[in-house]
């Protein structure tokens, strides 16, 4: 589908590809087993400037558009899905909010570490008690003074072991639930706030996934985010790009399992012949392929219109919602046609149905976009 893309997205498509085929490629399959952050490849990451594509260079970034993100989150996911979502939690849940909704001092003071990927970013939003329902967030941010005091534990957050910079949401007026959630900037080492419990997972196993504690965490008055008791919507708004992320991770996932099923079936043979010359392989091929390209444009058409500053709420809950089912759909069928091979760890595509499995969960589960949709559908 080079055709639809500009000169300058096809450069970048090829740049990172060739990155991601030459760097991460040879290490994935280890680093994910031995559960290894890639500390290296996102330093190189950060020096090709992946870590900001689609902010202006002013703010450190790259200054291109987000269909050129997507692009690079897919070409880096063909060969690790985590190394793309530290990427893509890092620019769509922490960047894009400080960049949509920040202070001049605020985009000026953390912008340019957090585009350079010196600074890694995350997003805490999810608590032991609030997943999908974000209005049943428990953490508090009182003021005392030119203070805010944070109190509460997020969990299952990306990056949250490595990330510096963390913009967290929480309740500034309990009594008005999801009405009253605020938007705050909280930097690593800041007392009061530590990084809890790590989670073991079943993919995606070179990000950490950890809680984040805050314990009468003092941050200054001005890390408030956006405008006060905004944090619902800032949320919203941050999730709709992040889910084109995800969206994007998942065509990387789908892409590696077809081009694995293809090379694998030309080269196994039974019955005296390739197993590609089975009618029933080719057919499962056939769809992976068909289904993949339509999440392809659906993720592209998306990413288009957030490019021209449309609403794209429900366009990004489609992209999410066919990507994720197509990288577990993709991943599954390549595994069949790997057969008892593509249950070992001999080859990748195991790991390509581990990680593709929490696309469908994370920034909203398959369930909540399908709400997402059919209430814009319903009115
Ligand atoms: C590896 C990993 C990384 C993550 N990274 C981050 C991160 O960086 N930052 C962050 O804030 N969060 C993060 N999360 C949290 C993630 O976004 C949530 O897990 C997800 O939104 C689902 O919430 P939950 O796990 O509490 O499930 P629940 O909300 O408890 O859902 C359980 C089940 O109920 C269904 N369900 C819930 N409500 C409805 C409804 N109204 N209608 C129909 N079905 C419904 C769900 O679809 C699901 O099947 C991460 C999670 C994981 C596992």
């Amino acid at each position: 589908m080079d055709y639809l893309l500009t000169e300058e997205q096809k450069m970048l498509k090829e740049m990172v590809a060739k990155f991601a085929q030459e760097e991460i490629g040879p290490v994935a399959r280890e680093y994910q087993a031995k559960g290894i952050y890639p500390e290296k490849i996102v330093k190189k990451a950060g020096e090709l400037g992946l870590f900001g594509i689609a902010y202006p260079p002013e703010y450190g970034g790259a200054g291109m558009d987000f269909v050129s993100y997507m692009l690079a989150i897919e070409q880096v996911s063909r060969f690790c899905a985590s190394t793309g979502v530290i990427i893509s939690a890092h620019s769509s849940l922490c960047v894009d909010p400080i960049f949509r909704f920040g202070s001049e001092e605020q985009k000026k003071k953390y912008l340019p570490g957090l585009c350079s990927g010196q600074r890694i970013g995350c997003l805490g939003l999810t608590e032991p008690g609030a997943g999908s329902d974000a209005g049943a967030i428990k953490t508090t941010a009182k003021l005392h003074g030119d203070k805010w005091i944070l109190n509460g534990t997020k969990q299952f957050i990306t990056n949250g072991a490595q990330a510096e910079v963390a913009v967290v949401i929480a309740l500034t007026e309990p009594e008005k639930k999801a009405k009253g959630l605020s938007a705050f900037i909280v930097e690593s080492g800041t007392p009061g706030f530590k990084v809890g419990k790590h989670e073991e997972k079943l993919g995606i196993n070179s990000t950490s996934t950890t809680e984040l504690i805050f314990e009468d965490c003092e941050i200054p008055k001005d890390n408030l985010l956006g405008e006060l008791n905004k944090g619902f919507k800032i949320s919203l708004v941050t999730l709709d790009g992040g889910r084109l992320g995800i969206a994007a991770q998942a065509l990387g996932i789908a892409k590696a399992a077809i081009e694995d099923a293809v090379v694998y079936s030309k080269e196994r043979e039974q019955f005296d012949q390739p197993i590609a010359r089975f009618q029933a392989l080719q057919w499962m091929m056939a769809d992976m392929f068909t289904e993949y390209e339509a999440a392809w444009l659906l993720t592209y058409r998306a990413s288009l219109m957030k490019d021209r500053g449309l609403r794209y709420t429900t366009e990004a809950a489609m992209a999410k919602l066919k990507a994720s089912e197509t990288a577990s759909f993709c991943a599954n069928k390549s595994l069949q046609i790997h057969g008892g091979y593509g249950y070992t760890k001999e080859f990748d595509v195991e790991r390509y149905l581990r990680d593709a499995k929490i696309t469908e969960i994370y920034e909203g589960t398959s369930e909540i976009m399908r709400l997402v949709i059919s209430a814009n559908m319903l009115g």
